[in-house]
């Protein structure tokens, strides 16, 4: 419930104002974000990678409504990944892409964000890495899967990400859970209808171990993108179950989010990447972060209260 107040009032400009601008913020943001430039981003994959984790970078930024703004976040994307090829880091690293931030809102948006989306696949590619396509709200979800299913005919290593708080996403998963096919199965971070998703945490816990024996069962590469330590247990229990080695499944986990615990997996063996988001335009993604975890958002309310 307090997510989602939190996650309505932040749509407000006044409320942006106020946390985009508070000096405390600064701290809150470093937590999350690797930095604000590419080279911020690459120093911290290449002390991740040192660490003996994978990464994927995410140039913070969604909602494009202006097409010049679309074009600039994908030349942000081959300027990092012409980066990425020069420092070796690829393949350990790679990226991910919100559509709305490729223009998906835009007129003609489908194929704005595919024509986008194809040009940073070619440039994985060239530095042999690949592009997963982080999944937005439910009103993003059937036209996300469909270019994912156009891009995967020229680029099969092209990754997607399913919601398992979205009641469809069980069917999703067996649609996806095929050779070649790499799915990010996470919780959900958006605000959704009672209608479309559910809204316990404990059947929305449910839902992920119900997607990740379909997954774990199947023929693609499931990528467990959680940092809940009884799904974690789970995941392992089935990947063991199933066969299934560190070049057959991965564990995925936000930076900042239980670094301990990254490292601790990371040691046991298990493949480890690591969602590393860096950029300018950091507000919708903290609010996320923030609205997850009461315990973030307290602590930064009270900061902004007693400095402000
Ligand atoms: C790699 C990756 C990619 C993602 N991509 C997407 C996407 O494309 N679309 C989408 O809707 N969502 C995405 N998410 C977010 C996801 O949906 C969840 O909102 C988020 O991961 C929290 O859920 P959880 O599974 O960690 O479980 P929770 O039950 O939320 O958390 C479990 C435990 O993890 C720790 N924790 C979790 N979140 C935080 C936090 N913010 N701050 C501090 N501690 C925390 C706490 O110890 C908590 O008890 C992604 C998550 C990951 C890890």
């Amino acid at each position: 419930m307090l997510r989602g107040a939190l996650l309505r009032v932040s749509r407000s400009d006044k409320i942006k104002h106020l946390i985009t601008t508070a000096p405390v913020t600064s701290g809150v943001v470093r937590r999350f974000v690797a930095g604000e430039t590419s080279a911020a981003a690459v120093a911290v994959t290449r002390r991740l990678v040192g660490a003996g984790l994978l990464v994927t970078i995410d140039f913070l930024g969604e909602d494009t409504n202006d097409p010049s703004r679309a074009d600039e976040v994908v030349v942000a994307y081959l300027n990092l990944l012409t980066k990425l090829r020069e420092s070796s880091l690829s393949p350990s690293a790679e990226v991910s892409i919100k559509l709305s931030a490729l223009g998906l809102h835009l007129r003609d948006g489908p194929q704005l964000a595919l024509d986008n989306a194809e040009l940073i696949c070619r440039a994985a590619r060239k530095a042999d890495t690949a592009v997963t396509l982080d999944m937005e709200d439910h009103s993003t979800t059937d036209s996300t899967l469909e270019i994912l299913r156009t891009l995967r005919k020229e680029y099969p290593e092209t990754g997607a990400v399913l919601q398992a708080y979205l009641y469809r996403t069980e069917s999703d998963c067996r649609d996806l859970a095929e050779a070649g096919s790499r799915v990010r199965l996470c919780k959900g971070a958006y605000e959704e209808p009672d209608g479309l998703a559910f809204q316990d945490r404990h059947e929305i816990d449910k839902s992920y171990v119900r997607c990740m024996k379909i997954l774990m069962a199947g023929n693609g590469f499931p990528m467990l993108a959680t940092h809940d330590p009884t799904l974690i247990e789970i995941g392992r229990k089935l990947a063991e179950e199933h066969g299934r080695g560190p070049k057959d499944f991965e564990f995925q986990m936000l930076y900042g989010i239980r670094p301990t615990e990254q490292l601790r997996l990371a040691k046991l063996g298990h493949a480890v990447r690591i969602y590393t988001p860096y950029g300018t335009d950091w507000y919708g993604y903290l609010i996320r972060r923030l609205a997850e975890r009461p315990s973030n958002l307290g602590f930064f309310a009270r900061s902004l209260m007693t400095k402000s």
